[in-house]
């Protein structure tokens, strides 16, 4: 069997990162994990207990001290799905609530220590594609495979409208867009490991691709890192 590598993707809000890693892991046998899950169940986390402020430390450790993140395999969907605490969270966490607070919970260098510990357990015995924002340039800089996804506002915020919508959502296509406009600053500007394309990683813009496209070429660049 050829040795397995680490395959890290990141890029701006709903760009499709996380449909082209499923697919790159589901073609390769690979572990997918989605980084993002994780910030968004501590964001439901801090949700629930209002009695908590993220903004005083004392409170981000007591917090974090009753907090675990598990996944759990869906045989159904193929997919995993993220438990906080044991409970299956992967529908709660993607609610408005969450998408409105989670950039500002992703700011706290407590809470990305926390989870970045964990990202790279994770990703220790290679064989996992991991989505995010930082995970080629601070979870895992020497993954043997970068991606770094990027498509233009308005195709990003119609593609995610249209999921949300199917969904059952209430939520207009305005809204969405505000709302990814608003993470990509926050994303991009906070003053802990900000979202960036590391030095190595090779940039794909899928404005106008298709899912198959997007894969091939992937797939085409891990064969060549797998020589
Ligand atoms: O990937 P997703 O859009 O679900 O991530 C939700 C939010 O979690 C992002 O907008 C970002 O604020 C934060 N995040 C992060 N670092 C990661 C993954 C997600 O800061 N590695």
């Amino acid at each position: 069997m050829p040795q397995q590598i680490n395959i890290a993707i990141d890029g701006h809000a709903s760009c499709g990162k996380s449909t082209l890693a499923k697919a790159i892991a589901k073609q390769l046998g690979y572990t997918y994990i989605d980084s993002g899950a994780m910030y968004r169940a501590v964001t439901l986390y801090f949700l629930r207990h209002p009695e908590l402020d993220f903004t005083c430390p004392p409170d981000v450790d007591e917090a974090l001290k009753n907090i675990a993140i598990s996944f759990t395999y869906n045989p159904e969907t193929g997919h995993a799905e993220t438990l906080l605490n044991g409970e299956n969270v992967e529908a709660l966490i993607r609610d408005k609530a969450v998408s409105s607070l989670v950039s500002q919970i992703s700011t706290i260098a407590e809470v990305r220590r926390f989870l970045v510990k964990q990202q790279q357990e994770l990703g220790k015995n290679k064989g996992v594609v991991m989505d995010g924002r930082d995970i080629g340039t601070v979870v895992f800089p020497d993954a043997e495979l970068k991606i770094f996804l990027t498509a233009n506002l308005d195709v990003r915020a119609q593609r995610r409208y249209n999921e949300l919508m199917d969904k059952g959502m209430q939520i207009t296509l305005e809204e969405v867009k505000q709302n990814l406009q608003s993470r990509d600053i926050t994303d991009s500007t906070r003053e802990i490991t900000p979202l960036l394309q590391a030095p190595d990683a090779v940039l794909i813009d899928n404005s106008y691709l298709t899912r198959e496209k997007q894969l091939e070429l992937v797939m085409e660049l891990v064969a060549q890192k797998m020589k």
